[in-house]
C-alpha cells in the first residue's frame, strides 16, 4: 500500500466552460464566443497545489470510465500526486461542472457529482492505512459528508491532523466540526457555520471563538485579498496577503489550501505557512483557470526571495 505524508480526499471535475455575451434564458440557445474544457473540482485543484508546490501526497477520490478520467488521472500523475486511490468507476462518468460566464464574469454553473458520488465510506475503507499513515488529511464539501466524517474520525483515531476547507458553504453537524483540528472557510462560508457576517476583524474574531467552541484549534478564515485572519492559542491576527494585480481568483482558496499543507508538512511554524501559502495563491490569481494557474515550487520560491 502507497504511503504519503498527506492525504487529500475530495472531488475531481471536468469543468466545461462557455463565455456567452449574455445568459440564455428558458427556452432560448445562444452561441458562446470561447469554449474550452479545464480541469478542476476543489479536490483535485488542492492536490495540485500540494503536488506542486513540493508535498509527498496521495489523493483519494474518483473518475467515471471515460476518456476525460484516463486524461485527467495522467495529469494529476503529472502533478506528482500518488494516483493509486483514485479509480475509474465502471459504468460512471467523470463529475461535470457546466459553467456560463456572461460578459460582465459573472457565472451560473450546473453540476453533475457523477464518480464523485462513489467516494463512499466503504471505497474510503479500502484506502485507511493511507489516512492512518499520513500526518495531515486534507478534504473540502464536494464529497459525500458520511465519508467525510468517516475519514475525520479515522485521523482523529491515528493522530493524522484534520483540515477541512468547508467549501462549497454549508451548515455542518457539530460531530464533524469536533473532529477537526484547523478550519479554513472564507467570508461566506465563515457566516453559514457561524451565523456571523464576516465583515472586520471584530466579526473575525467572534466567528472563530464560535467555530473554538466547537472544539477546532485553528482557525483560518480567507479574507480574499485582505489575507487571513488566524485565530488560535487564545490568539487572533491578520495575516495580510500580498500585493499583486489579480487577474482571476478561480481556485484561489483551494491554491492556498494545497499550498498551506505543504508548508505545515515541512515543519514551518503557522504564521510561514500562511506566507507560503499567500505567496501561491497571489500567483494564482494573476492567472486565468483553475488548474493552469496553479504555481510550481521554483515559482512560489522565486515569489518570495
Ligand atoms: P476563496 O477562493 O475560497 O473564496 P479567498 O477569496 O478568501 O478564498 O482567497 C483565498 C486566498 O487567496 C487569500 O487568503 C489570499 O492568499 C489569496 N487571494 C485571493 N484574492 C487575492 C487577491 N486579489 N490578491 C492577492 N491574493 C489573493
Amino acid at each position: 500500500m502507497q504511503k504519503a505524508k498527506l492525504v487529500v480526499l475530495g472531488s475531481i471535475n471536468a469543468d466545461h466552460i462557455l463565455n456567452v455575451t449574455e445568459f440564455p434564458r428558458p427556452g432560448e440557445t445562444v452561441t458562446g464566443q470561447r469554449y474550452k474544457v479545464a480541469f478542476g473540482g476543489k479536490g483535485a485543484n488542492q492536490a495540485v497545489a500540494a503536488g506542486r508546490s513540493g508535498a509527498d501526497i496521495a489523493f483519494i477520490a474518483c473518475v467515471g470510465e471515460d476518456d476525460i478520467g484516463d486524461r485527467i488521472r495522467q495529469q494529476l500523475s503529472a502533478d506528482k500526486i500518488k494516483t493509486a486511490a483514485v479509480e475509474a468507476v465502471e459504468a460512471q462518468t467523470t463529475g461535470v461542472a457546466l459553467i456560463f460566464v456572461n460578459q460582465d464574469g459573472e457565472n451560473v454553473i450546473g453540476i453533475s457529482a457523477g464518480a464523485n458520488a462513489c467516494v463512499t465510506p466503504d471505497y474510503l475503507a479500502r484506502y485507511r492505512s493511507l489516512v492512518e499513515n499520513a500526518d495531515i488529511l486534507l478534504m473540502q464539501l464536494e464529497s459525500p459528508l458520511e465519508t467525510i466524517m468517516a475519514a475525520a474520525g479515522i485521523a482523529r483515531q491515528s493522530g493524522t491532523q484534520v483540515i477541512l476547507n468547508p467549501a462549497p458553504a454549508q451548515k455542518l453537524p457539530d460531530d464533524l466540526l469536533a473532529l477537526l483540528d484547523v478550519i479554513t472557510p472564507n467570508e461566506t462560508e465563515a457566516e453559514y457555520l457561524t451565523g456571523i457576517a464576516v465583515k472586520s476583524d471584530d466579526d473575525a474574531r467572534r466567528a472563530a471563538a464560535v467555530l473554538h467552541d466547537k472544539g477546532i484549534q485553528t482557525v483560518i478564515i480567507t479574507l480574499g485579498s485582505r489575507g487571513v485572519w488566524l485565530s488560535h492559542d487564545n490568539h487572533g491576527e491578520l495575516i495580510p496577503a500580498f500585493r499583486v494585480k489579480a487577474v482571476d481568483t478561480i481556485a484561489a482558496g483551494d491554491t492556498f489550501n494545497g499550498a498551506m499543507c505543504t508548508a505545515l508538512l515541512e515543519g514551518a511554524d503557522i504564521q510561514s505557512a500562511l506566507r507560503f501559502a499567500h505567496a501561491a495563491a497571489a500567483i494564482a490569481v494573476t492567472r486565468e483557470g483553475a488548474q493552469p494557474s496553479v504555481p510550481w515550487r521554483g515559482e512560489i520560491d522565486a515569489f518570495l526571495s
